[in-house]
């Protein structure tokens, strides 16, 4: 039986330790502070229309595929675990504050209709009668009704079940280990396992690194110095309608004040995650700036948000690539090893299309395929190479 390591139990590493057990490997998912990286901070917006953006085309063949995929992958995971991991397929609001803002949602539009996506605009009337709490004095809105969202922490915790969960026919029982991983260990060209904070080490055929933005802090590894990640910090806010009191929100708004955007994204136990600001500021912990900012748009779009109570306030920072493309793929020149990291704003919208592609590399192309035959998959793949930016 194949063992494969996996270092970082963020939604990547997770959700790729799972796909590995299933292709019958024997995991161990190595990570002193799980499910404590930027994975704890996302809103978990299943989001590819709403997040197009102008001239990020590379990215939207991805973003698309793993949308496309999330209904069976978590229909996948919830058999396995026997309770639910936080998916909600209800669909997202744009709403624009001032005329101005309508007018970019109108610009997007045009892009997004370009790519095949379908998005309805609302009048402040059919706005409102869809979702009664939005501010009658917003200009209008937009319908998408393919953009949806998953908890991340539900996720990653129904994950982290379906990886340690007693063999049987999803493959051999995975482990997680509470432990730092300080650096590769090498026979050549070949990396053999990890060395931990503890002085131990692990072995294995493959090595999966997922640590996110943490890439660089691994030794061993001079080859993958490809990969160039920056923190881009968020600020984002957790709170929940008062006991006794009517849900606030049925549909992810994501709205447009002034240009400034911020999202309210409903749970269906009443908590409403309020996001996020972008800053590269290098600063870890949370900007009063940035929670004064979400608070008041948010309440500009929402009034209601102000009666909520307020349960959480954190930062976290995303890892940033140059081109907002994700590095996926071996590191050139050494074998036994995949890097899986720089999922920027997007890693819980791909983690079921990378960490299928993640395991794909591992495994090697299904029976009667070649490594050099040119499918969708080597087509995606292409796109995250390490190698794309050298
Ligand atoms: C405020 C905010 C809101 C977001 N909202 C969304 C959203 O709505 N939709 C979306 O798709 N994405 C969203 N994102 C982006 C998303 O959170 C990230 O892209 C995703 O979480 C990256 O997951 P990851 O597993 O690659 O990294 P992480 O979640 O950062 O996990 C990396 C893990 O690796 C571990 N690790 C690091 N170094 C080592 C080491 N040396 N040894 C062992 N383990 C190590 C860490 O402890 C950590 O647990 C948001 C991000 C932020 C900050």
């Amino acid at each position: 039986m194949p063992e494969t390591l996996v270092v970082g139990a963020g939604v990547t590493g997770l959700s790729t330790a799972w796909y590995l057990r299933r292709a019958g490997h024997a995991v161990t998912v190595v990570d002193p502070s799980p499910g404590d990286g930027a994975s704890h901070a996302a809103a978990g917006m299943i989001a590819p229309v709403s997040e197009v953006v102008h001239q990020h085309d590379a990215i939207r063949p991805l973003m698309l595929a793993s949308a496309a995929a999330y209904p069976r992958f978590i229909a996948d995971l919830e058999r396995t675990v026997g309770y639910p991991a936080g998916y909600r397929p209800t669909a997202t609001l744009g709403v624009g504050s001032t005329p101005g803002d309508m007018a970019t949602f109108r610009d997007l539009a045009e892009v997004q209709r370009a790519s095949g996506m379908t998005v309805e605009p609302l009048g402040v009337r059919q706005a409102r009668r869809r979702e009664p709490s939005l501010a009658p004095g917003i200009s209008g809105a937009v319908l998408v009704a393919d953009d949806h969202q998953v908890n991340p922490r539900m996720l990653m915790e129904a994950l982290t079940a379906a990886v340690c969960a007693p063999a049987g026919p999803d493959g051999p029982r995975g482990r997680v280990v509470t432990r730092r991983v300080l650096g590769v260990e090498r026979e050549g060209a070949t990396v053999t396992g990890v060395r931990l904070d503890d002085g131990g080490e692990l072995r294995a055929e493959t090595t999966v690194l997922c640590p996110g933005l943490t890439l660089s802090g691994i030794d061993g590894l001079p080859e993958a110095r490809c990969v160039r990640l920056r923190p881009v910090h968020g600020d984002i806010l957790r709170a929940r309608v008062r006991p006794g009191h009517p849900r606030l929100l049925e549909h992810t708004v994501r709205g447009l004040v002034d240009g400034r955007p911020v999202y309210l994204v409903p749970r269906d136990d009443g908590e409403i995650v309020i996001g996020a600001t972008e800053r590269e500021d290098g600063f870890d912990g949370v900007s009063l700036d940035g929670v004064h900012q979400l608070l008041r748009d948010a309440r500009i779009l929402v009034p209601g948000v102000a009666d909520l109570e307020l349960t959480e306030i954190l930062a976290r920072a995303r890892p940033g690539t140059p081109d907002d493309l994700p590095y996926l793929g071996g590191v050139p020149g050494v074998d036994g090893v995949v890097v899986s990291t720089g999922y920027s704003r997007h890693g819980v919208l791909l983690a079921p299309l990378c960490a299928r592609l993640a395991t794909l590399l591992v495994t090697g192309p299904p029976p009667g395929c070649h490594a050099t035959d040119r499918t969708p998959d080597t087509t995606l793949l292409a796109t995250t190479s390490l190698e794309r930016t050298s």
